[in-house]
């Protein structure tokens, strides 16, 4: 189950699939409320992304409360997906309560990165910079590196990883993402969109490079996003991914009160749970 629980970003990337940045965030109270619905309702995985989820003042909290332990079951394996923006001092916090940390980068090319990963100018050196903290100082914690391929990073994306010096600081898992259509990806699917079969080619370079270094790719294609996903957005609304996109399925709470979730009816639970844990493999 994938917790979007704000639009707003630092960032302004061009290929952005997340919610609007000027969408309210949701409060403190809804979010821990719905870790505690997750907890109690036998979620085992949850991402927790945005927008830029390290802005909010209460994302210890969140973190802490959803990795709490249960009456049943193991612990839900918790994952931030973030920018890699936030200062350290913050992330100390946050990071004792996960299990995976989701880091993006778009290219060996600095000028491809910088045109992607658009609004802070050391971008890509400030996610490697929490990549090597994370890999030296928080072994628990396992890091999937995600890179969009548009038309603009053809070129760069497939050598992202000749960026890490030290094995030690290579990811567990590197996951190459066909630029989705959605959100600000819409609105510049003119000259950033990739099609599938130049996509393929990307990956086929992507697929040598990470045999090479050993790390296990996973690939992300629109084809398959259909039922893969169940998001709850800013507002509280439960959105899912069917054949004509994002489809909006009424608040979290009210679904709740009414009777509950049956996730064979908002996803394809098969596709769901495979999509997770080919991505967030067991350690
Ligand atoms: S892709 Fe991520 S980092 Fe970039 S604008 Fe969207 S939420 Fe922010």
């Amino acid at each position: 189950m994938d917790l979007r629980p704000i639009g707003r970003c630092n960032l302004t990337c061009p290929f952005c699939f997340g919610p609007r940045h000027e969408v309210p965030s949701m409060g403190a109270a809804d979010a821990l409320r719905i870790a505690e619905a997750l907890r109690e309702g036998g979620v085992q995985g949850s991402v927790i992304s945005g927008g830029e989820p390290t802005l909010l003042p209460y994302l210890a909290d969140l973190t802490e409360t959803l990795s709490g332990p249960r009456a049943e079951g193991l612990p839900i394996r918790v994952v931030l997906s973030t920018n890699g923006l936030a200062p350290l001092k913050r992330m100390e916090r946050v990071l004792p309560h996960l299990s995976w940390i989701a880091l993006p980068l778009e290219s060996a090319d600095a000028k491809e990165h910088r045109e992607l990963r658009t609004g802070v100018a050391r971008h890509r050196e400030k996610v490697l910079d929490l990549l090597r903290e994370v890999r030296k100082n928080h072994r628990q914690v396992q890091v999937k590196l995600g890179t969009v391929v548009t038309r603009r990073n053809v070129s760069g994306a497939p050598r992202v990883l000749d960026l890490i010096d030290e094995d030690s600081s290579l990811p567990e898992v590197w996951k190459v993402y066909q630029m989705s259509e959605t959100n600000y990806g819409a609105d510049n699917a003119d000259r950033l969109s990739l099609g599938d079969d130049e996509f393929e080619d990307v990956v086929a370079r992507c697929e040598s490079a990470a045999e090479e270094r050993g790390v296990a790719l996973r690939v992300y294609r629109n084809a398959t996003r259909t039922g893969s996903y169940f998001f709850v957005d800013p507002d509280g609304e439960v959105v899912v991914i069917d054949e004509k996109g994002e489809r909006r399925l009424g608040n979290f709470f009210d679904r709740l009160a009414d009777g509950g979730f049956r996730a064979a009816e908002l996803i394809e639970p098969a596709k769901n749970i495979d999509n997770f844990l080919g991505t967030y493999p067991d350690a």
